[in-house]
């Protein structure tokens, strides 16, 4: 029986940036360079009997590094949306970036749900080679090593019902082992957060895929899993996230 979710966009922080920049070899559309932004997220499902929260966004100290707007720092907006230990005992990992794994000790005894494929892929060699540290933290993913060893990690498994009516969907393309996060409606359509498979409604709209790619192959499988799903979709990191929602509050909008 599924239970009845509803469902928070949190945004956090932004990055101007240029669509070369975004965008895979933007070059090879033939478009003019333009800007672009970027918005970045972490979600909260509620339901009668449970609150999970979906990603962490990035730590402050890490957006400052990386040139980050931060806009309000994700501890603090999750406080104020109620996100504490005594509410939160569940967060679910999309994918080992960094952007998205900041701020896990928040929660210090949340159960992590992080995706099998990703814990094998950033704990092995290949993910601390070159072009792959680029969008990770090691601290943080030392994090949920430790975390694993201490027997706080539940790995996913695309297909996995998380929790009546939430079902995790694994895509490769953007990380090997991203998950999508589709929420059944009671009625509705399902909501599928997309997290980073799609950063931009665009790039699924014009098959463009973003620039950060682990195996381009799966990014455009990404693209047809995510078109074979109904629903809404709601993608990682666009901007128009926030005006296609009523909003809760002056950082976040309830998608359900
Ligand atoms: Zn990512």
């Amino acid at each position: 029986m599924a239970e009845r979710w509803s469902v928070i966009a949190a945004r956090y922080a932004m990055l101007e940036t240029t669509l070369s920049e975004a965008y895979y070899r933007w070059e090879f559309y033939g478009e003019p360079d333009g800007p672009a932004r970027l918005d970045y997220f972490f979600w909260l499902l509620q339901s009668p009997s449970e609150t999970i929260l979906v990603d962490t966004g990035f730590h402050p100290d890490a957006g400052a590094r990386r040139g980050r707007t931060t806009l309000i720092e994700p501890a603090a907006a999750m406080e104020r949306l109620g996100v504490n230990s005594g509410t939160v005992k569940r967060i679910l990992v999309t994918h080992l970036h960094w952007d998205h794994t900041g701020n896990l000790d928040v929660l210090p005894d949340a159960e992590l749900l992080v995706p099998q494929v990703e814990l094998d892929f950033w704990m092995s060699p290949m993910g601390r080679r070159g072009q792959f540290t680029g969008p990770s933290e090691p601290a943080e993913l030392d994090y949920v090593r430790a975390a694993q060893d201490a027997g706080r990690v539940t790995p996913l498994v695309g297909g996995q019902e998380v929790a009546p009516g939430v079902r995790v969907v694994h895509v490769g393309g953007h990380t090997p082992g991203q998950m999508m996060v589709e929420v059944r409606g009671n009625g509705a359509p399902p909501v599928v957060l997309a997290s980073d498979a799609v950063h931009f409604y665009d790039e699924l709209e014009h098959e463009r895929p973003f620039a950060v790619i682990a195996d381009l192959a799966e990014m455009y499988e990404a693209y047809d899993t995510l078109r074979a799903l109904p629903g809404d979709l709601v993608p990682g990191h666009d901007p128009a996230v926030m005006e296609r929602y009523p909003r809760v509050n002056d950082f976040a909008v309830e998608i359900r």
